[in-house]
């Protein structure tokens, strides 16, 4: 299994592999303060225990008002192109990333709305099992930078705890004071809804890999995070707090007890 891993993880191209953790667009505007993976994470990634990360998929989804950029940012990210028509979408569509992290491999799907978003509503099918919500809005637009929350609201409703980010695009569209003046009321929403903040440009290209790495990264350490601790879990021994909230423990710390009574019987 680990050979097959460490293959997987080799055949990824350069520029879809991450060996240091990046940083924040702007420290003061994440709720996300690790500057580093996961200790835990590092030495399961150099062990090869990483469970079923690195086998499993794990799913971001995009929200934001019609135009703001949702499709050319994907585009951008995932082709190097800009140019919205670049993938034509019919239905609810996704594209399928796939990373080496600290060796480790790791896919991503990426959903894009194929134009529900006019409707101002999206079927709850997109979000289904979300471990990622971006929500994009236009730095050259007021009226989408105002749709932010509901969209955050919309999205995370059924989602367990996704990663959260606010991204403003067309960044190569304003000037450097409407650009400030716009992060600065984006930022203060990002942060009233536990998301972190960026701004970048499909068009140039600016901050989109950074976003897209960094983004990658907070994913992959939450999901081994969550994979190291479960199998932590249960190969404690009973009598744990942690074994407590663990069923399968509880159920066999039960068999225990009652083995207990029944021997105190005979
Ligand atoms: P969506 O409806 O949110 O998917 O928006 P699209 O990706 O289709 O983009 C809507 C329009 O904005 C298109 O005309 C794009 O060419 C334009 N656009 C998207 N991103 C950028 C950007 O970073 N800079 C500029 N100047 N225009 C952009
Ligand atoms: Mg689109």
């Amino acid at each position: 299994m680990s050979a097959t891993r460490k293959m997987m993880a080799q055949n990824v191209p350069n520029n879809r592999v991450i060996t240091t953790f990046p940083q924040a667009y702007d420290v003061q505007a994440t709720p996300y303060q690790k500057s580093n993976f996961h200790p835990k994470v590092k030495s399961a990634c150099s062990e090869n225990r990483t469970g079923c990360v690195g086998l499993k998929i794990c799913k971001a989804v995009l929200v934001g008002d019609v135009a703001v950029g949702k499709t050319c940012l994907v585009n951008r990210f995932c082709h190097d192109v800009f140019d919205k028509d670049y993938k034509a979408t019919i239905g609810v569509d996704f594209e399928v990333e796939k990373f080496s992290i600290l060796s480790t491999p790791f896919t991503l799907q990426i959903w894009d709305t194929a134009g529900q978003e006019r409707f101002k509503s999206i079927a709850s099918s997109y979000y289904r099992g979300a471990h990622v919500v971006i929500v994009v809005f236009d730095l050259s637009d007021e009226k989408s930078i105002s749709s932010i929350s509901r969209w955050m609201a919309d999205a995370t409703a059924a989602a367990d705890e996704p990663v959260k980010f606010v991204v403003g695009t067309k960044k190569d569209l304003v000037s450097n004071a409407s650009c400030k003046a716009a992060e600065d009321r984006a930022k203060e929403i990002a942060s009233s809804l536990g998301a972190e903040y960026w701004s970048v440009s499909a068009k140039t290209g600016e901050n989109v890999q950074s976003f897209s790495f960094r983004c990658v990264s907070l994913t992959f350490d939450a999901a081994v995070l969550r994979e190291v601790e479960n199998t932590g879990i249960s190969q404690q021994k009973i009598g744990t707090i942690k074994v407590e909230r663990n069923r399968a423990d509880l159920y066999e710390s039960r068999k225990k007890r009652l083995k207990i009574n029944n021997c105190c019987k005979a």
